[in-house]
């Protein structure tokens, strides 16, 4: 009797601990797979050998202005955003930019400045501080100045090597979701930072000779559209009213910067945003409103309008830019896009790839420019190859067949040897079937 007594015993705490060592394992296997970062190190920077189109990058986000706010041409807001409006349709290559969730800011400037989508593992730091360290298009900029809101720019600044990115914040303090003071603040802020700093170089000899390299960027963090779409929400006349400020400050900052360089035709400027809103003013999630922003891209480098084609995405009707090309893209693209302008190595994390559509540049230098963006790729690839081989074990391990090391050499062997024989059009097409890998 005892006897099965205390095997009912042994059997339900054999249960009891199996199925606790089952959710156990899990739980690690969850956080070891979807918790891990996706950050390696020691990737060596690729570069393409030729002169870039242009000497420097104005990049201005506007944080918070979702694509249909923006493009979306009902009479107000015509009458708000009339001068980028006027550069879509006289000297600019436009499209959507397509986020990831989470919808929310960090994630979308690590996207958009470096390449990748959000480190999993930053959630353990609030979304607020780096958990590893990452490589951007400021940290391979010769120079970055910056201005705008303490919660973006320190991460960029901190994880950059050297001292060479400088920021310029406000205090937390002004950003004010209280709705009694106009969220306009934060972008005139920024705007006459700006102002001020390019006044201050033309009597500094120092800053002048550093504003006169190649390889640098300005980036203006402008956050009164989110602050505004929180507060007031995306069709309030606040909301829209920050939209005309934004848009008559972008018209100066470009014509201040145009005179500060005489007018050298050597300014590339990218005009996007980290997330969208929805209609009643929040974002994170999977929307279209939260995950479509606009990309606008014009200056040195990049291609002037031209007709759309019936093989492109169709826009609303409300946006009234049915007969101009769009070029969609995922956000990770904007990253090559602006490295490939001012010719510097693309960052060594990022997974985006060359938008080829926004750029007038050789078939030479287009060329020269994705095969660096695969290399980029490439070394990436094989140093999480060379850590996974590392951490399994020998006699589990199995090569990625799909993309193995002969096939990886044959794909750039064959990039490389139609680039030399000129054959330009061969070698796109075959980076392109690389990225079908
Ligand atoms: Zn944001």
């Amino acid at each position: 009797m005892f006897n099965g007594h205390f095997e009912r015993i042994f059997s339900t705490m054999f249960l009891i601990i199996s199925s606790l060592f089952v959710h156990i394992a899990f739980l690690v296997s969850v956080v070891d797979i979807y918790f891990k970062s996706p950050i390696v190190h020691n990737i060596k920077p690729q570069s393409s050998p030729l002169e870039a189109p242009a000497r420097r990058l104005v990049l201005m986000v506007a944080d918070g202005l979702r694509a249909d706010s923006f493009l979306g041409a009902d009479d107000l807001f015509k009458t708000n955003a009339s001068h980028l409006r006027h550069v879509i349709e006289e000297r600019e290559a436009w499209g959507v930019s397509h986020t990831r969730v989470p919808t929310e800011s960090r994630p979308g400037y690590v996207t958009l400045i470096a390449g990748l989508y959000e480190d999993p593992s930053a959630i353990a730091k609030g979304w607020k501080d780096n958990p590893v360290e990452f490589d951007s298009v400021f940290n391979e900029s010769r120079y970055t100045w910056s201005w705008g809101s303490p919660d973006i720019l320190p991460m960029f600044a901190k994880g950059a090597s050297g001292n060479h990115v400088y920021i310029d914040m406000y205090g937390s303090e002004v950003e004010d979701f209280s709705g009694r003071r106009s969220t306009t603040r934060l972008d005139t802020w920024v705007f006459r930072k700006v102002e001020e700093f390019l006044n201050h170089a033309k009597t500094d000899a120092v800053l002048n000779e550093k504003l006169h390299q190649d390889k640098i960027v300005f980036f203006l963090h402008l956050l009164g559209l989110d602050t505004a779409g929180h507060t007031h929400k995306p069709h309030s006349v606040e909301y829209k009213e920050n939209i005309r400020v934004v848009d008559a400050g972008i018209k100066r900052i470009e014509e201040m910067i145009e005179e500060f360089y005489q007018h050298d035709k050597k300014t590339a400027y990218v005009f996007t945003s980290d997330h969208g809103m929805t209609d009643w003013g929040s974002h994170g999630a999977g929307d279209k409103s939260e995950t479509e922003t606009p990309l606008v891209a014009w200056g040195a480098g990049v291609r002037g309008p031209r007709p759309s084609t019936s093989a492109e995405p169709s826009s609303p009707a409300s946006w009234r830019l049915g007969h101009l090309s769009r070029s969609d893209v995922s956000q990770a693209d904007v990253a090559p896009l602006m490295a490939s302008l001012i010719g510097i190595p693309v960052p060594v994390n990022s997974v985006g790839t060359l938008p080829r559509d926004y750029l007038e540049v050789t078939e030479h230098h287009l060329s020269e420019l994705m095969f660096s963006n695969a290399r980029q790729m490439v070394a990436q690839y094989n140093k999480k190859r060379e850590l996974t081989e590392a951490g399994s074990l020998s006699w589990i391990y199995k090569e990625f067949s799909v993309l193995n090391r002969s096939k990886e050499t044959k794909l750039t062997d064959q990039i490389r040897s139609h680039i030399r024989a000129k054959r330009y059009t061969e070698s796109v097409s075959t980076f392109l079937s690389f990225l079908c890998v």
